[in-house]
């Protein structure tokens, strides 16, 4: 809990960004801070462990920030979802919906095997768009879902009701 409430007071509420209307979390600050951006880096890293992760996937751009430290603390590989177009070897990519128009993510194709159980970890959990294509691309890998992990949900935009099915009975863990 104490733990908790440090993470918290370290994410800041932007108004209006980047859009009139939206709320943005911005976790600049709790990055700075090096006894929240440890103690994060921790839950995330037992979390991938108590669920059996043997990698982990973070999703670009934060979930590299946080998903990468959590793999070092946890022993476990790192692999980068990125967005289309950056990867330089041969990728898997699944296209999502956005509220207008599409967008694209891909992972190496050799990353992924079905020896691996993976879990996701991104900053926040929005409309769940991003998390599930990558949930897609993990299942499509065959790979298994260990779950997915992030520091904070928000929940009134239904996330977690649309990656459910996705999940398929694995977790969905929000700090
Ligand atoms: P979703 O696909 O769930 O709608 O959006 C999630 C993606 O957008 C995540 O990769 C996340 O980093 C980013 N995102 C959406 N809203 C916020 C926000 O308020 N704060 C931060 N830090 N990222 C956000």
């Amino acid at each position: 809990a104490d733990a908790t409430a440090l993470l918290l007071s370290r994410v800041r509420d932007v108004p209006d960004h980047p859009e009139p209307g939206v709320v943005f979390k911005d976790i600049t600050p709790l990055l700075a801070d090096p006894a929240a951006f440890t103690a994060l880096t921790d839950a995330l890293a037992e979390i991938s462990l108590r669920h059996g992760a043997t990698k982990i996937v973070g999703l670009e751009a934060r979930g590299f920030i946080l998903g990468a430290p959590a793999a070092v603390r946890a022993g476990l590989g790192f692999i980068p979802v990125r967005k289309a177009g950056k990867l330089p070897g041969a990728t898997l990519s699944q296209s999502y919906d956005l509220e207008y128009g599409t967008a694209e993510i891909e992972v190496h194709a050799e990353d992924l095997t079905a020896a691996d159980r993976v879990m996701v970890i991104d900053d926040v959990l929005a409309t769940g768009g991003t998390a599930e294509a990558s949930l897609r691309l993990i299942r499509r890998a065959g790979a298994e879902v260990a779950g997915v992990a992030v520091l904070m949900e928000i929940g009134f935009l239904g996330g977690r009701a649309r990656l459910e099915p996705a999940l398929d009975g694995a977790p969905l863990e929000a700090l």
